[in-house]
């Protein structure tokens, strides 16, 4: 009997049939590329688990779309300043969440960035010049996520003001590869990588038993390497200027723009927030981006857990005290 099994685990070991292997699948989600990287035993099971990702990711889409008039965040929207409405508890929480990241910034990061009107001026690569600073204002008069009232008792949104929008652009990717990489390990997965359009949720290690190496994008360039950074069990989401931003008179500013004056950001490349939640890094990424160099790490030296750097527009460093950048 003993030699019989023996003889199994060595017939296992000739064809590596127990043998662990790294598969990975790339998606079109939000807007964006998704690519999940899983280890596991074989093609049968990496298929059934790629293809739960990608349904999970589609999802979440259609929960948080603005553009899809059917998905629950278009209701809240629609029936802003009319009525509340009832939502599932995940959307609840979210936005619960949400608030609670716009009360900690101040309004850098807002949950109703939505309300931005974009009639006023547009912001691509072709403007010319910065919109006039009182128009600018204009604009963001409506950004307010006090106006967004939440009834946790009937699990109900209500937008006070008929102006006000919601939207998840600087979170729903982070929000996305946290829920991915959850139901990954709850189907047993022990290693993986859930790389949600550049925001990324990292889990166990690889199969030589070393933690994952990812590449910090350099914010000039962006199939560029910056540097590597060496990791297991955390999330890592950048936030930067190199994918959707105008350069007027030679300054260079990206697609977030400061809720408070209306106007894009510029002086900072690109903020990367390491923590082990890879929604809360996606936020805060965004938050410390408006916030700017100094009051942007302040906050995240306050909280546990949580590191960050940021390239500025000279190219210097700047990061809170746990970084170790190779
Ligand atoms: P990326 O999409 O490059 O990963 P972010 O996560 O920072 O970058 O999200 C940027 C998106 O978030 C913008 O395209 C816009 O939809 C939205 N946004 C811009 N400024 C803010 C802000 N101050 N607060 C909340 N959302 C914002
Ligand atoms: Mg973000």
């Amino acid at each position: 009997m003993r030699k019989l099994f023996c003889f199994i685990i060595l017939v296992l070991d000739i064809f590596n049939l127990n043998a662990q292997q790294i598969y990975t699948s790339e998606h079109s989600i939000m807007g964006s590329k998704f690519m999940f990287t899983i280890i596991c035993e074989d093609k049968t099971q990496s298929d059934r688990l790629m293809l739960m990702a990608e349904n999970e990711a589609k999802r979440i889409e259609n929960k948080i779309s603005s553009w899809n008039p059917q998905s629950e965040t278009s209701k809240i929207n629609m029936l802003a300043g009319i009525e509340p409405v009832q939502v599932s508890s995940e959307l609840f929480e979210l936005i619960n969440r949400c608030k609670n990241v716009s009360e900690l910034s101040q309004g850098a990061f807002d949950i109703t960035y939505g309300s931005f009107n974009n009639d006023l001026w547009k912001f691509n690569t072709n403007m010319k010049s910065l919109p006039d600073s009182a128009l600018a204002k204009q604009a963001v008069e409506k950004i307010n996520y006090r106006n967004v009232i939440l009834n946790e008792e009937d699990s109900t949104i209500y937008l006070k003001d008929k102006e006000t929008r919601i939207g998840f652009g600087a979170i729903g990717k982070g929000y996305a590869a946290e829920k991915i990489k959850q139901l990954l390990m709850n189907e047993g997965v022990k290693s993986g990588i859930v790389n949600a359009g550049g925001d990324l949720a990292v889990w166990g290690k690889q199969i030589n038993g070393e933690e994952w190496t990812i590449a910090i994008a350099n914010p000039d360039l962006k199939h560029s390497v910056y540097s590597f950074l060496k990791i297991s069990n955390t999330s890592v989401v950048t936030s930067g200027n190199y994918e959707k931003y105008a350069i007027i008179d030679g300054v260079k500013y990206s697609h977030i723009i400061n809720p408070k004056t209306g106007l894009p950001i510029s002086g900072v490349k690109s903020v990367t927030v390491i923590c082990n939640n890879t929604e809360l890094a996606d936020a805060l990424a965004t938050a410390v981006y408006v916030m700017g160099i100094n009051p942007g790490i302040d906050l995240i030296e306050q909280l546990e857990g949580v590191e960050c750097f940021i390239i500025d527009q000279k190219d210097k460093v700047h990061s809170t005290s746990n970084i170790k950048l190779q």
